[in-house]
């Protein structure tokens, strides 16, 4: 039988090559665009996702059609990120393994602009390049352009978005009028369309999918919650999903150290990436997530950029994307190579009309799912052991010297006991942390203006209100007065109603059972160097007015941002619910907690580089 890539027109040798990285068929994107590449005559636009097997949609052609007994640089790949530049050029060097004598460099910032120099000289036939690392290279006079046939622009869109449109401009300008341009974008705003009509002579234009439209092997869905429990309702889709492998994006640098912060405090197995990183830092992340040593990768959308790790089950949005046009970058990380994948967006009342506008540019619809109860996801997690104990490799070498002392231990009890024993063994754990889990879906009154705490109508006669000497002008958002009060006066956020934040002052709703309590507490309290008053309002007083104050007077920036889920799940979270960290059964490298401290280390290093951020103040 024919091989499929033969058919195409792909010569043996890298035909052999893909079929030991296990391309049996040509994806779509191939089958569609490698006869009119083949070519060689046309310039050529493909609209197509990342994850669809572009790469080898344009690497296997060129591989065709460059003269590689000539040692010059005759193809050109322009790409965002140095991820990608070398993932392109990895692949193409897998794909091109029998070719005799083919070259192929990778040229990105961050790196030893030296060894890529002496590379260049020894002779290359294909550069793969990040646009500002090249423009140095050309402005070294490094590197001869003049015999480039074919310039390949992958993911036109981000590099239209990251600012490199000069770049372009003044690297293309250095390659001959005649070349042939193909460009890959995920998305075709204006500016795409302008290079495409500024660079590229009639080019043959080809659409994977429809328009802007996500992966079909994506599912999309999307929970409403308060804002102050988006935290909580990230970790409970995580636990009710005992084998997710997620990239979750956050909007700035530091929500996502924070967001991961967080996480790995309360024992999951995740890290962040984001600019502030170095680049090794970066490198290391990467590998440890590529090797599925961690479970939950935490990302600006820029760190993310390019990222290509299969079997990613799940895109979490923690926030959603200033840009839009993003979102199908993000969603694209999850549902690759023929895998299918699920994007979440975690989002308040007010960011629903944001769901839709995605929906209208991915021409898919987005399904609202209501986020599990605490009950779900301890069932969930139960069967998840079962199936796990069940599964298990049995080390019969190891095991077998130690069973008779086992059994005479369980002598006594019979084999449902032992069982019952074994599963409540981590059972008891989720039941502990989960038995008082609220339901975090935002109710329909919620989602009326409660999900941010926003000014509403007082008198509820469960609720106690009090008065309070802080407010806006003091820089407290309602989340940061949430937590100020909750933290101070170690009451749960669950027992606060709302929040009517004024100037230098704010009113604050307690429930009445809670009232003693926060005041018992609530002494010392200072806020930047003055005392804090906590009171009940004239109509709420009781004959003897109190007042009171004290404590550190620190913000307490975690636990007052993030601890909603934490607040309210009730004791030892860290203990009794920390599902990943205990056994650690969850966690897929099978490292113990101990190992994983190792991470924690780094992580220490890596905030003292960019300096203490301990004075700084989460935004809610
Ligand atoms: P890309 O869109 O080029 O980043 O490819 C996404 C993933 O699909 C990569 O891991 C490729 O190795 C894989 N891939 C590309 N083409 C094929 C194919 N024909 N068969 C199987 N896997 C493929």
């Amino acid at each position: 039988m024919i091989n499929p890539f033969s058919k195409l027109g792909i010569s043996d040798d890298v035909v052999n090559a893909v079929k030991e990285l296990g391309f049996e068929n040509p994806t779509p994107i191939q089958e569609q665009s490698i006869p009119v590449l083949l070519e060689g005559s046309n310039d050529f636009v493909g609209l197509a996702q990342t994850g669809t097997g572009k790469t080898a949609a344009f690497g296997l052609p060129l591989l065709e059609l460059i003269d590689f007994k000539s040692n010059k640089p005759q193809a050109l790949i322009l790409c965002p990120t140095r991820e990608l530049c070398l993932q392109i050029a990895n692949d193409i060097k897998n794909f091109s393994k029998n070719t005799p004598n083919a070259h192929v460099v990778a040229v990105y910032g961050g790196a030893n602009i030296m060894q890529q120099l002496r590379e260049i000289r020894n002779g290359v036939q294909i550069v793969v390049a990040t646009p500002g690392r090249m423009l140095d290279i050309i402005g070294r006079k490094a590197i001869d352009f003049s015999n480039v046939k074919y310039v390949v622009l992958d993911e036109a869109d981000e590099m239209l978005n990251m600012g490199f449109q000069e770049d372009i401009n003044d690297i293309l300008s250095t390659t001959p009028d005649d070349k042939k341009t193909w460009l890959f974008s995920a998305t075709m705003p204006a500016e795409v369309r302008r290079i495409a009509k500024n660079y590229m002579e009639n080019p043959v234009e080809l659409t994977m999918g429809t328009k802007n439209t996500g992966n079909v092997n994506i599912d999309h869905e999307y929970y409403v919650v308060r804002a102050r429990d988006k935290y909580a309702a990230l970790k409970r889709i995580v636990d009710f999903n005992p084998e997710i492998f997620a990239v979750v994006f956050c909007k700035t640098k530091m929500d996502t150290q924070e967001v991961a912060d967080h996480l790995i405090k309360d024992g999951y197995n995740a890290d962040s990436l984001h600019g502030d990183l170095s680049q090794q830092q970066r490198d290391k992340v990467m590998q440890r997530f590529r090797e599925r040593h961690m479970q939950l990768l935490i990302a600006t959308d820029v760190a993310a950029r390019g990222i290509d790790v299969n079997n990613v089950t799940h895109v979490i949005n923690y926030a959603l994307p200033d840009e839009i046009e993003s979102y199908t970058h993000r969603s694209g990380r999850t549902g690759r190579a023929g895998k299918t994948g699920v994007s979440i967006c975690i989002v308040n009342s007010k960011e629903i009309g944001k769901i839709r506008q995605i929906e209208r540019i991915i021409g898919k619809q987005f399904t609202k799912a209501e986020l599990p109860t605490g009950f779900d996801v301890c069932e969930k997690q139960l069967f998840a052991l079962v199936h796990k104990v069940h599964n298990v490799e049995v080390n019969t070498d190891q095991i077998d010297q130690y069973i008779p002392r086992i059994m005479d231990e369980f002598a006594e009890l019979s084999k449902e006991e032992v069982i019952k024993r074994f599963a409540s063994l981590e059972f008891n754990r989720f039941l502990e942390y989960y038995k008082n889990a609220p339901d975090l879906n935002a109710s329909a009154e919620e989602r009326g203006d409660r999900g941010d705490r926003g000014p509403r109508n007082f008198g509820n006669s469960d609720y106690t209100r009090l008065f309070i000497n802080v407010g806006s002008v003091d820089d407290f958002t309602r989340g940061d007065l949430l937590g100020f009060v909750c933290n101070n006066g170690k009451i749960s956020g669950k027992a606060v109603g709302k929040i009517d934040l004024k100037g230098v002052f704010s009113f604050i709703e307690v429930e009445n059972d809670s009232v003693d309590s926060l005041f018992n507490n609530f002494k010392d309290v200072q806020y930047n160097g003055r005392e804090v008053r906590l009171e009940k309002t004239s109509e709420e007083a009781r004959s003897e007015k109190r007042s009171f104050g004290g404590g550190s007077g620190r913000r307490d920036r975690d636990r007052g941002g993030y601890g909603g889920g934490d607040r309210r799940g009730g004791s030892g979270r860290r203990e009794g619910g920390n599902f990943n960290g205990g056994g650690g059964f969850r966690d897929f490298s099978g490292r113990s907690r101990e190992d994983r401290g190792g991470y924690g280390t780094n992580r220490g290093d890596r905030r003292d580089s960019r300096g203490d951020r301990g004075g700084s103040k989460r935004r809610s």
